[in-house]
């Protein structure tokens, strides 16, 4: 009767030889620095880029292992395998963006002797997570010429970074305490920019704003931008600093960004990793995913599309695209809700994903009676498992939240739409959205060693 019952089994069991640890370490080392390094989507895409080039990627299809990408936010790479793209190919998607403050296109102000730049956040965060800690200015400015400047201030420590301050407790002595959802206006989500004003040349010609036109002066001579170029520009506002272990057991990592990246980066490690596939293998990295899935460089953009016609016209002339999508089988990376200890009533733990459980599947996501959800079929989760465990993976089986209490969409749906089987799967973080969002070092070691098998697989 010992193997009846369900039993997932800790990552932390499963890789407890010497060997293992060392290859679970060296790829969260390395997860470690690509995650400092790729503050943005189009950060998270240079990253990728860099390292498909280092093994021998090239851009198009004129090579069997190849990449193509849209905006730099968005990227589709791919390896040959020896059946053909009519039997379908193995997916993989994740997303590039996360959670963070964009710089309004008129964004500087003068307040109190402050120079500030205003923000409209992006996707879904809690604003109070976002004050009182030092954040950096990633992006780019493009010119009126064509040329752009791209911006990466605030991350090393002989630099300075930015701030938005929060209120003192001896202020905020409301009789009536607002509701947390109410209490902080994200109109109030102004980035400190400085505070040194310009001086004045004689009695008559003070500067309106002078600190503002400090900002501006200093500005003009980093970057060589006037105000109007912040129009076409892209600048967010992000946790300043690298993503460190957590725990006196460097047990977990703790940074910004890691919904997605840590999908994006386990499966180009999958990718590059693999031995030579049998079927072609493929990543698509997506941006807009926080905001919905819009715009030319989100799931719901016909990006995909192109990228796999122009392969199967590169590599296969005359193969019909249906063909391919409907005998293609997907994984949709993204990650998953863990358990916070703090929080277990928001779960159903029956039904929970919990760290170091192994990589984290949702065979549904949606919300209040699986509306909006895709919806795996058990055939393919039945086959996936397969996959797994052969080769000893540590997986688990979650939803995002009890039921009519939790809920949330990913991009499996706009997978789903051309007829191929997809499933979510990834790591489960805790503070997921939060400047400081928590993974398991196993649980990444189980999602990159997942996502080869799945690459892997026949
Ligand atoms: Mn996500
Ligand atoms: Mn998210």
């Amino acid at each position: 009767m010992d193997n009846l019952a369900s039993d997932p089994r800790s990552g932390w069991e499963i890789y407890r030889s010497p060997e293992d640890r060392s290859a679970m370490y060296e790829l969260a080392d390395s997860y470690l620095a690509y995650l400092s390094s790729a503050k943005t989507e189009r950060e998270a895409v240079a990253g990728v880029i860099s390292a498909l080039t280092s093994a021998g990627f090239t851009e198009g299809f004129g090579s069997a292992k190849a990449w193509q990408s849209l905006h730099g936010k968005a990227l589709f790479a791919a390896r040959r395998g020896r059946r053909p793209l009519s039997e379908g190919i193995r997916l993989i998607s994740a997303h590039t963006d996360s959670p963070r403050l964009d710089l309004k296109q008129h964004p500087l102000i003068e307040q109190a002797g402050i120079g500030q730049a205003k923000t409209h956040y992006y996707g879904g965060l809690r604003k109070y997570q976002w004050f009182a800690r030092p954040l950096a200015l990633h992006g780019v400015i493009v010119r009126s010429d064509g040329t752009s400047v791209t911006v990466s201030l605030g991350e090393s420590s002989d630099e300075p970074c930015f701030t938005i301050a929060d209120l003192l407790p001896h202020l905020a002595h409301n009789a009536a305490s607002p509701k947390l959802s109410e209490a902080f206006s994200a109109e109030k989500l102004n980035v400190i920019l400085g505070h040194e004003p310009v001086l004045r040349e004689g009695e008559t010609d003070a500067p309106k704003d002078p600190v503002r036109m400090r900002v501006l002066q200093l500005l003009h001579e980093k970057y060589g931008i006037r105000e109007d170029d912040l129009i076409s520009a892209e600048l967010e506002a992000v946790p300043a600093g690298p993503a460190r272990y957590v725990g006196l057991d460097r047990g977990l990592v703790g940074g910004y960004g890691q919904d997605d990246r840590i999908c994006v980066y386990t499966a180009m490690r999958a990718l590059l990793d693999a031995a030579d596939p049998e079927y072609t293998i493929c990543v698509i990295f997506w941006d807009k995913e926080e905001i919905g899935s819009d715009g030319s460089t989100g799931a719901s953009s016909r990006f995909l599309q192109y990228c796999v016609e122009d392969m199967a016209d590169a590599w296969e002339p005359g193969t019909p695209f249906r063909r391919i999508m409907m005998n293609t089988k997907a994984i949709s990376g993204d990650v998953h809700a863990g358990v916070d200890p703090d929080w277990q009533d928001r779960h159903e733990l029956k039904n929970s994903a919990f760290l170091g459980k192994g990589v984290a599947f949702c065979k549904f996501t949606g919300s209040r009676g699986k509306y909006g959800a895709n919806d795996a079929h058990p055939e393919y989760l039945g086959w996936m498992r397969g996959v797994l465990d052969a080769k000893g993976i540590p997986w688990q089986m979650a939803e995002l939240g009890k039921v009519d209490v939790g809920g949330g969409g990913t991009v499996a749906l706009f997978l789903a739409a051309y007829g191929m089987d997809v499933v979510d799967a990834g790591p489960a973080l805790i503070g997921m959205h939060s400047p400081f969002e928590l993974s398991s070092v196993p649980d990444i070691y189980a999602a990159k060693l997942a996502y080869q098998a799945f690459f892997e697989a026949e």
